[in-house]
């Protein structure tokens, strides 16, 4: 089953709570036992599991990436479009996260929780896809 929604992101770099969202596409596919897939279509932007209780587990987040890709450092790539740090950052951290579904509900641990990982906005929508894989009986 394929669901998709979109998020607007409002910083040039964030971490957005997505869990509600996901949750909420889970509910709607009625689907007790499976996996859930959460990917996102785009080249500057991530899709991680964390906390998010914390605020500043995201600063520290998005600080650490910073200082391991600086925003600039000479990159080929910023003479197109200056957001290479932005690309190395999305494929790093990844596009794609896969979530046990445990009695209709994602099996997310206590601490955590669906982020959507924003390098290089803002953007009006980001798409975010949901592909819901039922368990065979
Ligand atoms: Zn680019």
């Amino acid at each position: 089953m394929h669901y998709e929604f979109t998020v607007s992101t409002k910083s040039s770099e964030e971490l957005i709570d997505i869990t509600n969202n996901v949750e909420e596409v889970v509910q709607k596919s009625d689907t007790r036992e499976g996996v859930c897939i959460v990917y996102i279509p785009h080249a500057t932007a991530g899709i991680i599991l964390n906390e998010s209780a914390d605020p500043n587990i995201k600063r520290d987040f998005l600080s650490a990436l910073d200082r391991v890709i600086p925003r600039h450092a000479g990159y080929l790539h910023d003479r197109i479009d200056n957001n290479a740090h932005a690309h190395i950052k999305s494929a790093i951290v990844g596009s794609s996260v896969t979530i046990p579904l445990s009695d209709g509900h994602l099996g997310l641990g206590t601490w955590q929780a669906v982020m959507l990982c924003e390098f290089d906005g803002p953007r009006s929508r980001r798409r975010v896809v949901i592909k819901i894989i039922p368990a065979s009986a």
